[in-house]
């Protein structure tokens, strides 16, 4: 795509889904787009998935992109986003990176989807042995490592926790703080951007990699 084509597909959108409903139908809307996701993962872990990647899916994409959710995650491997939420091409708009930390880059394709796309739904997506956030626990991660370690606060974390498997604990612990960490720093974030803030909703889970389950956090 060239970049003139490219602004006239972002100006296309931007008419488009101006969205400016009231905060009590997009949390309705949203609560059903979070229904879609739990139903999706149901499918995934019972190894029933039902998303498609034909051609045909590939040409219904062709008018432009209207993804139902903005997915946060990290960017390990064993946590494929879409596979995970049973989603086809065009439902899920994804940002990763290690630890989903949040970078100023995706905090731009954050706000480039909820302001040009007119998403309303954005999900947190942490995981089981997240290693960024083991690195964050351990505190001897390498100097370049620190763009990601340093955004992971693990000072909550109680050291009393569950002393027979206490590493697994206090790790899971820590993943599940820096989760809400990450959708309280969203929900901050969001208040500067040009979209009505009570009109997103956040919220956050931790993806369990021996089960396929998300464990949703309030
Ligand atoms: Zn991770």
């Amino acid at each position: 795509m060239y970049p003139d084509e490219v602004e006239r597909f972002i100006l296309r959108y931007d008419v488009s889904t101006n969205l400016r409903k009231s905060g009590d139908h997009v949390e309705k809307e949203a609560s059903l787009t979070l229904e879609r996701l739990r139903e999706g993962n149901a499918r995934f872990a019972a190894g029933r998935p039902e998303a498609r990647f034909s051609a045909e899916e590939r040409l219904a994409c062709l008018a432009g992109q209207k993804p139902v959710a903005i997915v946060v995650g990290c960017s390990d491997s064993r946590v494929p986003v879409e596979a995970v939420f049973d989603a086809g091409p065009g439902e899920l708009f994804v940002v990763r990176t290690a630890g989903h930390v949040l970078a100023q880059a995706s905090i731009a394709s954050i706000r480039f989807a909820l302001e040009k796309l007119g998403t309303r739904l954005v999900v947190v997506l942490g995981h089981e042995d997240c290693g960024a956030v083991s690195a964050a626990l351990a505190g001897n991660a390498p100097e370049w490592l620190s763009p990601i370690v340093s955004k992971i606060d693990v000072s909550r974390v109680d050291p009393s926790l569950a002393p027979a498997d206490a590493d697994d604990a206090l790790l899971a612990a820590a993943v599940d703080n820096h989760v809400l960490d990450t959708v309280a720093e969203l929900h901050e974030l969001i208040l500067g951007m040009d979209v009505p803030h009570d009109a997103v909703v956040v919220c956050g889970g931790a993806y369990k990699l021996a089960s396929g389950h998300v464990h949703w956090l309030e």
